[in-house]
């Protein structure tokens, strides 16, 4: 058995590993460096008030631009910093860029606009995230109430010990809770009466089928009704066409977010947009 050098750090390479897992070790080194050269960026997706077309929450999504292979989707680096002890420095960082771009934004613009950001259960493993989170809000001079934390139901029904209690803490300091991709975990709902929510992100799976599927609209309908019986906001995800917007508005989704209405944007992109529409206020 030799050594193989990664950007930083030994890792172990056995000769009677395989092409697939050499290639890995080799992609979670790139990664690495990556994360630690501050080379991942970040992409804001807004959520819009469907009445007023007003952006109310941007959603933080991890990019990663590899020198030689372009554009990493975030489905397929993610799960591997998550397989590695990589999530925890990758949440990190996007969690402090997307922290310090909206409180930037915030101030400059005097909006009232929220960053909402992905947690994967494993950076809750071995971590107080609880500090984490209030040490970058500090930092970045962001408000609480300005930061959603979005976790899927699988994460939320995973049998980590801490996390109730850090949950519970963090919705205390006034940090808001979605539960993402809602309607395609495999668990019971059980998780809604351990963690308090405030808003449920139906899945696009089902978005996709509504205003023209009828069991995916009563699924939505059904979703929507359930988040409101609870006292929980309602974000539909996915949305395309305008179809799909008009069903969505009909049976009161508080937020929307797709393609219809934004793509991702760059910081760039978000801050023209933000400047524009002062200059229309102003006008
Ligand atoms: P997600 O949190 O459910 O994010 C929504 C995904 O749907 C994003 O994909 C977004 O670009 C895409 N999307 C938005 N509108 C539309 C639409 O109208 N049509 C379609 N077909 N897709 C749309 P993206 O950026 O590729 O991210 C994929 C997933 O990767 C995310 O799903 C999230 O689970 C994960 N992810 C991204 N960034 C992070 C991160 O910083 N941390 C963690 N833990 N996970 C992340
Ligand atoms: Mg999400
Ligand atoms: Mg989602
Ligand atoms: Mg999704």
């Amino acid at each position: 058995m030799y050594q193989a050098k990664k950007h930083s750090g030994l890792a172990l390479y056995a000769p009677s590993m395989s092409a697939g897992g050499y290639k890995r070790l080799i992609e979670e080194g790139e990664l690495r460096h990556a994360i630690e050269e501050g080379l991942l960026t970040v992409s804001y997706q807004p959520q819009v008030d469907p009445n007023t077309g007003e952006w109310r929450t941007l959603e933080a999504l991890a990019r990663w631009r590899h020198p030689k292979r372009g554009m990493v989707p975030p489905a397929h680096f993610v799960p591997l910093a998550e397989q590695t002890d990589l999530i925890g420095a990758l949440g990190e960082f996007i969690l402090r860029r997307a922290c310090a771009d909206m409180a930037a934004w915030r101030a400059c613009y005097g909006i009232d606009l929220a960053i909402s950001v992905n947690f994967s259960a494993r950076q809750f493993s071995g971590t107080d995230m609880v500090s984490q989170i209030t040490r970058i809000l500090g930092e970045t001079n962001l408000p609480c109430h300005a930061l959603e934390m979005e976790m899927t139901e699988s994460t939320l029904a995973s049998s980590l010990d801490n996390l109730p209690t850090a949950m519970r803490r963090l919705r205390e300091l006034g940090v808001r809770i979605a539960v993402d991709d809602f309607g395609t975990g495999y668990s019971s709902l059980a998780y809604l009466r351990r963690f308090p929510v405030d808003a449920i992100k139906v899945d696009q799976s089902f978005v996709s089928g509504a205003g023209k599927n009828t069991t995916d609209n009563a699924l939505v309908r059904a979703a929507v009704e359930m988040a409101h019986a609870l006292n929980l906001q309602a974000i539909a995800e996915g949305v395309e066409t305008e179809s799909q917007n008009t069903f969505l508005q009909e049976i009161g989704c508080d937020l929307l977010q797709g393609y219809f209405f934004s793509q991702p944007l760059t910081a760039e992109q978000v801050e023209l947009h933000l400047s524009q529409r002062r200059q229309q206020q102003a006008a």
